[in-house]
């Protein structure tokens, strides 16, 4: 196979095999953050509030073989759905790959430090809370740059 010389995660994402494929997740835990859907703009908005599975020291999965049994609409990813899923983070290993574009430094393939996506602040360690704690997701939404909607306001009389 042309290609098959070069490191994996330098490769067409559909070439690769299980192992290779599970191998390129940075370990951010970022898909595992909730989102929201604007009813009127299918808007996707991010939360900070992770799955009840997320272990929010490392990041990682608590359960992450057994999953499904107690998340079954955890997503499986493809190379297709990590070429047209929007919410997928920017920096998603899968993502980047669907795109071609190369893995960041703090990459674990690239920089042989699986602490290193933490601290260059790219995954979720100490930005998550678990949903198991967090109430209401509409409380949880991460903005960016722009205004809340707006909240219809009961005035007191
Ligand atoms: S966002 Fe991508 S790279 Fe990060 S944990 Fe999820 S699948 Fe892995």
């Amino acid at each position: 196979m042309p290609g098959a010389d070069r490191p994996f995660w330098t490769r067409p994402l559909a070439s690769l095999g299980r192992e290779e494929w599970e191998a390129l997740c940075d370990g951010c835990g970022k898909c595992c953050l909730h989102k929201v859907e604007d009813a009127d703009s299918g808007r996707i908005w991010p939360t900070n509030v992770a799955c009840k599975l997320l272990d929010l020291k490392t990041a990682r999965c608590s359960d992450y073989k057994h999953r499904r049994q107690y998340v079954p609409d955890c997503l499986r990813l493809t190379p297709a759905l990590a070429a047209s899923l929007e919410w997928l983070p920017e920096t998603c290993a899968y993502r980047l790959r669907a795109d071609d574009q190369p893995l960041p430094e703090w990459h674990y393939l690239v920089c042989g430090d699986r602490d290193a996506v933490h601290r260059a602040g790219a995954s979720v360690v100490g930005k998550a809370i678990s949903e198991v704690l967090a109430g209401p997701l509409e409380q949880h939404i991460d903005w960016g740059d722009e205004e809340p909607l707006e909240v219809e306001r009961v005035d007191e009389e």
